[in-house]
């Protein structure tokens, strides 16, 4: 039986990201992926709809990513490994139906001018609270690490200031921003980033999300790799490589084997096992991790139970279209052409009421359309003087039961292809009002419902590409389930990562992070020894 260190089930960006710093610590790991390419949602395809045109399939903006922990320990390999980073001055926008548009960029001045002294005022105030509040996104919650950062919350803001902090983190988005900003443009500009965080603006700490996302784009912008997320995924797979680390594709995990309480090897779907000396960290969800790869009796009942109970959230659609010109936005602002991801939807109560119809099962009269232009940072993607378009629909049931719009014939109560190409064609139509050119620029589309995602990658189920839902009662201290918060497991040696776990999905590599910091932590009379005064860490 082959053996390693450690072994990592799926290669999502939290599996590659952990086992190219846990292979730079000296492990052995062996990275299985199901699908025929490492990645997980970073899937970079050439030629998808038209040669010389390379696509995102899934994910593509890489700001969590470029602004993790992660990335500056892994960066000097990156670098040398020729992964290149390229970013804007204007990350977003949001283009309404009257033709006018508001923009955020990544600088202070810029932006308090477009929504006023209100910007400036909530940027300090976040400033004053952000070591709080990023740390409680990359900090394991529930260890020593969570309470030394609830002390020093406490020794920062007082007994009062922690309690007003705390509310703050619970309000909604919509709390927030008619609390703060009298100006519904800043409304309409900064209310669906709260969607790329899995919420609808009036969910708790939906506030605290939005004010995370805002003031980062500011400080980070848009960065994307050059040429593709496909660069990143090579670089991580070559640091694993060249440490004597294994990457296998269509690798299916069946099993997870379990002897004494300790996880020690894995089983594949043709039968091979590896054995994990050290660890198994699996980048699963809790449905698949409690329901399928361990065997019954594994873990305590009120486990399993907690699993089951675990909740998706709504459905996704993305839609590629490859267009033989620049888009000619309507309203002639000509920086909306030069801005990455560009929100068109009517404002806050737009989004709301998108939310709220997919909740209820019905595809949206008006969703929310997230309109991505790689090609306004990452000219390399597209033919000189052509143009890609990333489209996503956030707000989408996972088994439609109706059309708020009363238009598209949902009895099947699935996502079929026909559904699916009509809906696409909806969207396109009302996207056609704001790109004028549009239609006649048009060189070909490729459309994903959430039926096609959830088959792309069983960690997205229903079509939710988060991995489960990110309401508060299943986020932060309570992610993935209030049974197992947090990454380690019932099983010792079993580590649960991935989108499912705390910090949440996204391409920040949070909880491969945490659990290979975990992991090659120094002993604990070394870590006590490193502190004493005139010590060298
Ligand atoms: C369409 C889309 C757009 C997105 N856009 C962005 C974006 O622009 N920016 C951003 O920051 N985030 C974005 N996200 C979210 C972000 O990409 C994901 O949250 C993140 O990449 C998830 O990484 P992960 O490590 O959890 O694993 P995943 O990417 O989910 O990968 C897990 C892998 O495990 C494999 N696997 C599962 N079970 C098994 C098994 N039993 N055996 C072997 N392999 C298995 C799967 O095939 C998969 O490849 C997007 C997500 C999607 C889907």
């Amino acid at each position: 039986m082959a053996g390693f260190d450690a072994v990592f089930v799926g290669s999502g960006i939290n599996s590659l990201a952990g086992a190219a710093l846990l292979a730079k610590s000296g492990w052995r790991v062996c990275v299985l992926e199901r699908a025929d390419r490492l990645g997980g949602a970073i899937r970079t395809v050439d030629g998808l709809i038209a040669p010389g045109f390379t696509h995102e399939v899934f994910s593509s903006w890489h700001p969590l990513w470029t602004g993790s922990p992660a990335y500056a320990e892994l960066k000097p390999d990156l670098d040398r490994l020729g992964v290149e980073y390229l970013n804007t001055e204007l990350p977003t926008a949001t283009a309404f139906p009257d033709g006018s548009s508001a923009f955020l960029s990544t600088s202070l001045e810029a932006n308090t001018s477009e929504l006023g002294e209100a910007w400036a005022r909530q940027f300090d105030d976040f400033m004053g609270k952000a070591d709080v509040a990023f740390g409680v996104l990359g900090t394991e919650l529930w260890s020593t690490a969570g309470l030394a950062l609830g002390r020093r919350a406490y020794r920062q803001f007082g007994r009062q200031g922690l309690v007003e902090f705390g509310g703050r983190v619970l309000g909604s988005a919509r709390d927030w921003l008619t609390e703060t900003f009298a100006d519904e443009r800043a409304h309409g500009l900064l209310a669906p980033w709260v969607l790329h965080t899995g919420l609808g603006p009036d969910q708790a700490s939906s506030g605290f999300m939005n004010q995370v996302i805002a003031c980062a784009l500011q400080l980070g912008g848009m960065p994307v790799p050059k040429g593709g997320g496909i660069r990143l995924v090579e670089g991580l797979a070559a640091i694993v490589r060249d440490a004597g680390g294994e990457l296998r594709t269509e690798a299916e995990v069946e099993q997870i084997l379990v002897s004494g309480g300790r996880a020690t090897a894995v089983r594949l779907d043709d039968g091979e096992c590896l054995r994990a000396r050290r660890a198994v960290l699996a980048n699963v969800t809790p449905t698949q991790l409690y329901g399928r790869l361990l065997r019954e009796g594994e873990v305590p009942e009120r486990v399993n139970e907690a699993a089951r109970r675990f909740r998706y959230g709504r459905g996704e659609m993305q839609i590629h279209v490859a267009m033989s010109e620049l888009p000619r936005w309507r309203g002639g602002d000509e920086r909306l052409a030069q801005v990455p991801v560009v929100h068109v939807t009517p404002g806050l109560d737009g989004v709301s009421r998108a939310v709220n119809e997919a909740d209820r099962g019905l595809l949206p009269v008006e969703a929310t359309i997230v309109c991505g232009q790689p090609v306004a940072v990452d000219p390399s993607r597209a033919p000189e003087g052509s143009w890609i378009l990333w489209l996503q629909l956030q707000e989408l049931p996972p088994r439609p039961r109706g059309d708020a719009a009363g238009e598209l014939n949902t009895t099947a109560g699935i996502w079929t292809e026909e559904l699916r190409e009509a809906y696409a064609d909806r969207i396109l139509a009302r996207l056609g009002d704001h790109v004028e050119n549009l239609a006649t620029a048009t060189i070909g589309r490729a459309v994903l419902s959430p039926a096609d995602l959830e088959a792309a990658n069983p960690n997205w189920v229903g079509g939710d590409i988060y991995g489960g839902s990110c309401a508060l009662d299943q986020n932060l201290l309570w992610r993935p389930t209030p049974a197992t918060p947090g990454h380690e497991t019932a099983v010792d040696g079993l580590f649960h990562i991935g989108a499912s776990t705390h910090p949440g999905p996204g391409l920040g590599a949070g909880s491969g992070y945490l659990v290979a910091k975990r992991l090659t932590r120094p002993p604990l009379p070394r870590r006590v020894l490193s502190r004493l005064p005139g010590r060298r860490t």
